[in-house]
């Protein structure tokens, strides 16, 4: 990059948030500068986040599933091994094959991509210091935060990514752990959790409130998802606080007291993974040069259409306000190069779609019970059990159900919850649907292939009126 030329846009970060927006802004005919770090493009999730874990969840649960679950389909099979290292390398497969098809993408449209870390030398300038030595200055018209997020660590607990892990050191054990100890029961803690447990853990996992699945899952699913992990045996303890750690001894070990105080206990394991949440990153970005500052939690903070107080510099993905998603960060990525060149964008916050990956996946869209309860919005439930959909009972994997909350005015849809297989493409289903306003007639108008999952879908949503057919 030359220090005179001007670019359009240049963004600082190549994760979802950032190649995402430089696509969007190559396609749109802007002159582009993506600045990556870390040696290769997608970000969290293409490396080490959802992309890897996905693939562990997905093996892991075929070698649990012939192990366990196999037999009574009439699928007699003889020596089953576990090879480690060849999951290690299936998921390092699809990463590697995803992260070059990215940088392919941005070379198709003419996005210039810089290899090294970003800093903001003045408003308009970025400093760059090259991953393969020496550095280099590049202008931007526009700049783009999107430097994501990194994981909170535990005090006093030292990361190693061995014996005491975040999510990037759990999708890398080379050695199935005998006992793990997971602190915090949201997405990340279940489904890494989900993996060692399948591969032959005993996992632990210590979750401070009284719920599992992290902010957001609906109680009555949240609870039934925690029966159903339980039985696949993964240990659960709630209300309970990790006090401190101690790494000096052969086993990591954790003391934890009760949250409401009352018996204390000392838990062993030989890796402990630490999931208690994640926060932005900004280290090194150089935001005091230009007099950027953070809010409370670290987030860079943004007006509505993703300008900081300097506006031509914007942000979006996990390193700014909003759950921090994926999807969130693509639909912020297109949306903030729409109001850079057209001066108006579109995300609507109140129906991105979540899923954990676990088995049977939990997917979600819009509001749960606890939500509107606390907003004091009415609501009416219409729930159908998979014990009662056909495809379901075809399969012979029947835990799980759709729960449909609805207006009981209107009958507009306000949330949908599903715990069961295939919940998480289920779910795109609903997104739509609430997406264009539907009521849960609609849903239930809408015919549906048989015999499907889908199906369960829409008899939730005739419950919602109290007639669903088959229960
Ligand atoms: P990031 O992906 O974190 O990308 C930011 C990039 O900026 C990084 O590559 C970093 O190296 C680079 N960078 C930072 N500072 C600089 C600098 N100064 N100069 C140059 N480069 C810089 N979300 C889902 O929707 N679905 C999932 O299934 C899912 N699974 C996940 C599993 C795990 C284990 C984890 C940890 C996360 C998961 N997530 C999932 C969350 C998802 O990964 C994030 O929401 C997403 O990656 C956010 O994208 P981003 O571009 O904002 O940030
Ligand atoms: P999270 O916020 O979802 O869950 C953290 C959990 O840890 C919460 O339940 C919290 O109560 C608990 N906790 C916090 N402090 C604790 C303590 N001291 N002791 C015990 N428990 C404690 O965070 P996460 O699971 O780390 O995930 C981070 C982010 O990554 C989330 O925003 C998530 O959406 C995203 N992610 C998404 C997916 C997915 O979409 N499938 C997968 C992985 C990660």
């Amino acid at each position: 990059a030359s220090a005179a030329e001007e670019k359009d846009l240049v963004i600082i970060g190549g994760g979802v948030a950032g190649y995402v927006a430089a696509i969007k802004a190559g396609q749109e005919g802007m002159k582009v500068t993506c600045i990556e770090k870390r040696g290769t493009l997608g970000g969290t999730c293409l490396n080490v986040g959802c992309i890897p874990s996905k693939s562990l969840l997905n093996n892991s649960h075929l070698y649990h599933q012939i192990l366990h679950d196999s037999k009574h389909r009439g699928i007699e099979v003889g020596d089953v091994k576990l090879n480690l290292a060849q999951l290690m390398k299936a998921k390092d497969t699809s990463v590697n094959g995803l992260t070059k098809g990215v940088e392919f993408l941005l070379k198709k449209n003419g996005v210039e991509y810089i290899k090294g870390a970003g800093t903001f030398q003045d408003e308009h300038t970025i400093k760059v210091q090259l991953n393969d030595g020496g550095e280099t200055t590049v202008v931007g018209n526009n700049i783009l935060i999107a430097t994501g997020s990194e994981a909170t660590p535990f005090p006093g607990l030292h990361i190693d990514e061995k014996r005491v892990v975040t999510s990037t050191g759990a999708i890398a054990l080379t050695e199935v752990p005998k006992k793990m100890t997971v602190i915090g029961g949201g997405i990340i803690g279940l489904e890494m959790a989900s993996v060692w447990s399948r591969l032959g853990s005993e996992v632990t996992v210590v979750e401070f409130l009284d719920q599992i699945g992290g902010p957001g899952m609906d109680l009555e699913i949240a609870k039934a998802a925690q029966k159903i992990l339980k039985k696949q045996g993964i240990i659960f303890k709630t209300g309970t606080k990790v006090l401190s750690g101690n790494t000096s001894g052969e086993l990591v070990t954790l003391d934890v007291d009760a949250a409401k105080g009352g018996k204390q206990e000392t838990l062993d394991a030989d890796v402990v993974l630490v999931a208690i949440g994640r926060r932005p990153y900004t280290g090194g970005l150089g935001l005091e040069n230009i007099g950027l500052e953070l809010d409370e939690r670290g987030r860079v903070i943004i007006d509505s259409e993703y300008r900081t107080k300097i506006p031509h510099i914007r942000c979006v993905g996990d390193v700014t306000f909003g759950p921090m998603l994926a999807h969130k960060a693509e639909e912020e990525a297109v949306a903030v190069v729409e109001y850079i060149k057209k001066g108006y964008g579109h995300v609507n916050y109140g129906c991105i779609p979540s899923v954990m990956y676990t088995f049977p996946e939990v997917a979600w869209v819009g509001q749960s019970e606890q939500d509107l309860k606390k907003a004091g919005i009415k609501y009416r439930i219409g729930t159908f059990p998979f014990s009662a959909n056909s495809r379901a009972k075809t399969n012979l994997d029947t835990d799980g159900m759709v729960k449909i909350l609805a207006d009981p005015e209107t009958d507009r849809l306000l949330g949908i919850h599903i715990i069961g297989p295939n919940a998480g493409e289920m779910i795109a289903e609903g997104t739509l649907a609430l997406e264009y306003g539907a009521s849960s007639e609609d849903v239930a108008r809408t015919c549906h292939a048989h015999p499907t999952l889908s199906e369960a879908f829409k008899e939730a949503a005739m419950a919602t009126h109290g007639k669903a057919i088959h229960f």
